[in-house]
């Protein structure tokens, strides 16, 4: 099984020379996957679910950065405060707030990345772009006081259309940058998180700056 270490080393290759990081996305897979990874140097990893991640991070060396990019309940929020390096899929006001007030109860900064919907699917969680524009117009997030928004996270639609694929992550970099003219005072809002196994190449051309990839690391998920 040297698979997952030769993975990582090859996506590095690729990933690094471009300033692109990588969510090695470790959900559904065990602890040993995640150490294979690991000894090949990865050091950011992807999980969905929450008492997955704080199993995982109990057991696991204290110097993986955990990144949760599920949806995430607002009564589900205490038990990763601390334990997040990064939580890549606030979708709601309900949520940022929620999360803020847990932060400053537990005295630490959570680094968060905002949910666009941009895809098709009506399944799929996060904030609309003119949604998230309202946000900022309105500078709502003068009143987090333990919370640092570091960008945004979005999917493109599932779909074989690469043009669709394409526009779609256009459309979340884009809102970034437009974000960004609405409020220039924002610090650190760098952050595009797009492009998994199947559509990552496209998600880097169109300026992604950290891609989550599970499958083609450790292969199928068993559910
Ligand atoms: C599961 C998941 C991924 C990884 O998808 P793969 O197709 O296995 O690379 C990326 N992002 C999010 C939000 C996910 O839930």
């Amino acid at each position: 099984m040297g698979h997952i270490g030769d993975e990582i080393r090859r996506l590095h290759a690729e990933l690094d020379p471009q300033g692109v990081g990588l969510v090695a996305v470790s959900k559904f897979h065990p602890a040993e996957a995640v150490m294979q990874a690991y000894d090949a140097g990865q050091r950011i990893f992807g999980e969905s679910r929450v008492q997955e991640l704080v199993a995982k991070a109990g057991e696991l060396p204290s110097d993986i950065k955990w990144h949760f990019i599920g949806h995430l309940q607002t009564n589900k929020v205490r038990p990763i405060i601390g334990r997040v390096a990064l939580i890549e899929s606030v979708d709601s006001e309900r949520l940022l707030e929620k999360i803020d007030a847990e932060s400053e109860a537990a005295g630490v900064v959570t680094k968060v990345l905002m949910q666009v919907h941009v895809a098709e699917e009506e399944t799929k969680f996060g904030f609309t772009p003119a949604e998230l524009t309202a946000y900022f117009q309105e500078r709502k997030f003068e009143s987090l006081k333990a919370t640092h928004l570091c960008g945004v996270m979005g999917m493109a639609t599932n779909t074989e259309d690469i043009s669709r694929v394409r526009a779609d992550f256009k459309t979340i970099a884009e809102l970034r940058q437009r974000i960004m003219s609405i409020a220039p005072d924002l610090r650190g809002f760098d952050t595009v998180s797009m492009g998994m196994s199947g559509d990552y190449d496209i998600a880097i051309s169109e300026g992604s700056t950290l891609v989550r990839i599970g499958t083609t690391i450790f292969g199928d998920r068993q559910y």
